[in-house]
């Protein structure tokens, strides 16, 4: 095992924070997992505890068949913003900027230097785009703040890996995951071994997320030369390991099985592993999701348990207002699986309560909620 710690830019004087990457393996594969970008989303933190342990053991075995990056602190920044005893982990709160969007393009910056080298031979061509990718990320000017210096620190070491997992989890939620069409054929693994309870697939929800930042610039390129021969080279996918106090010991154990195995199935690792489950949920388009918001200000009772797959008009929550005596019910919309809801129990304007994966697209534009 390999440990590279970067220095973070723009630190206030006085005080110092790093970026640490733990390196097991070698081989012409690579994957890259990083543990909680939004800071205060724990269970993949945990998650990470296990397969940093579980790899150096197969280093030692001989059995890594291939390059693993572990980033088990993706966000040192948003983990120690504590406001009176609360974790804030998902804003910066120096710019208000979510941890996990506005990562660079790397397909506009690269594509026009790429113009007339590639050509039919799709090994080439990668090798060729992730030379690239790595020179444009070097060539920038100096980070403008600290995230920026973060955001770009975790992509250099990400956009040349074949395969990209980024542990998220979301307020009380099933198991699920992010990923772009094309990539589903392959994530339908992860999801199985992982259990989860609905796959949203977008090939661009809008925000640049971290996955879409890795997975999105070769279906970009490919669309720019089309007469050349890309495939979308790096299978990434945000991996949401349920609600937040999921940290839970066996599970967590469980997870890293199920991710080591999956990268066992990629070339990864050597050695037995368990088949994947045959039973797996859909994958669904992200645009067939619905959020429920609450009509007005009051308590929350939910009426479903995360999880449970809803009919279209099935009860989903109730608001109370305690002085003016309004109760409001507020029903699906859609058919689907009830896969996240709010951790707060006070409706707020704006701020949606509940989440259903639907088959139907009814959304479009920015998909992905702040
Ligand atoms: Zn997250």
């Amino acid at each position: 095992m390999q440990r590279i710690d970067h220095v973070l830019p723009w630190g206030c004087p006085g005080t110092e924070r790093r970026l640490s990457v733990f390196r097991f393996g070698s081989g012409p594969c690579k994957a890259y997992i990083q543990a909680s970008l939004h800071a205060d989303e724990l269970p993949g933190m945990r998650v990470a505890v296990e397969l940093k342990r579980r790899l150096r053991e197969l280093e030692a075995q001989g059995r890594l068949t291939g390059a693993i990056e572990l980033v088990p602190v993706a966000n040192p920044i948003g983990l120690g913003q504590m406001v009176q005893g609360q974790h804030q982990g998902r804003f910066e709160l120096a710019s208000g900027k979510n941890f996990n969007r506005d990562f660079f393009d790397l397909a506009a910056a690269i594509a026009p230097a790429l113009e007339g080298c590639l050509g039919r031979d799709g090994p080439a061509n990668v090798r060729l785009v992730r030379a690239a990718m790595q020179e444009a990320l070097d060539n920038l000017p100096p980070p403008d703040s600290e995230l920026q210096g973060l955001q770009r620190l975790l992509l250099q070491h990400a956009c040349d890996a074949d395969v990209v997992l980024d542990l998220h989890c979301d307020f009380e939620a099933a198991v699920h995951l992010y990923g772009i069409p094309q990539q589903w054929p392959i994530l339908r693994s992860l999801a199985a071994r992982v259990g989860a309870g609905t796959v949203l697939l977008a090939e661009d929800s809008g925000g640049s997320s971290f996955d879409e930042a890795c997975s999105l610039p070769w279906l970009r390129l490919a669309q720019c030369f089309p007469q050349a021969q890309i495939a979308p080279a790096c299978l990434a996918t945000t991996l949401e390991l349920g609600g937040m106090n999921h940290t839970e010991a066996d599970q967590a154990r469980e997870y890293a099985e199920a991710i080591l195995a999956f990268l066992a199935e990629q070339g990864l690792i050597a050695g037995d592993w368990p088949a994947a489950p045959e039973a797996c949920c859909e994958g669904v388009p992200l645009e067939g999701t619905e959020l429920l918001y609450p009509p007005h200000p009051g308590v929350v009772s939910f009426l479903q348990p995360v999880g449970a797959y809803v009919e279209a008009g099935t009860a989903l929550f109730e608001v109370l207002d305690p002085l003016d005596d309004r109760r409001s019910v507020v029903h699906a919309g859609t058919a689907g699986v009830l896969f996240a809801i709010e951790r707060m129990r006070f409706a707020q304007p704006g701020r949606w309560l509940a989440k259903v994966a639907g088959r139907q697209p009814i959304r479009q534009g920015r998909l992905l909620s702040d």
